[in-house]
């Protein structure tokens, strides 16, 4: 699955997990017109969430309920095991390749981690919802729109 059709379907599942919501009113508006006041201008509720204009925060609000975030951190310490070697030797010490990178220079290990980052974003294995405050495991999000796409039957 490519990320645009990602980002379609979750935005299809958003729909399907939501009912339009007359905010003026205070109601549920499930044909896409309120039937109180008229307007069309609705939010979207999702139950036990609240609701909001718009499809994103539902987006970002399903994934979080319902997959972990990619812990980035322990894989980049492994690809840099993998590259050097877990330990090293300083000295007559024999110590962790990991740590004493992160001791040593801090900034330059963020910055290979977020490059890091980058290209597995590029690489399409992982995908950001909020330009990279989060990420999730592409193939996890697979998974989650497979269990949840409601396939609309042809008649
Ligand atoms: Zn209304």
């Amino acid at each position: 699955m490519c990320v645009k059709n990602i980002e379609l379907n979750l935005e299809t599942i958003a729909y399907q997990k939501t009912t339009p919501f007359c905010y003026s009113c205070y109601k549920e508006a499930p044909t896409g017109t309120c039937k109180a006041c008229c307007s069309d201008d609705l939010m979207r509720i999702l139950p036990g969430s609240g609701c909001e204009y718009g499809t994103d925060w539902v987006v970002k609000e399903l994934l979080e309920e319902n997959l972990d975030s990619a812990d980035i951190s322990d894989s980049f310490e492994l690809m840099i095991e993998d590259c050097y070697g877990e330990t090293v030797k300083v000295g007559f010490l024999e110590l962790s390749t990991v740590e004493v990178m992160k001791d040593q220079d801090p900034i330059s290990w963020d910055i290979a981690k977020s490059e890091y980052i980058d290209g597995l974003v590029e690489d399409e294995q992982l995908i950001t919802f909020d330009n990279g405050s989060t990420h999730y495991w592409i193939h996890d999000v697979e998974n989650f729109i497979e269990e949840n796409l409601e396939i609309e039957e042809a008649c």
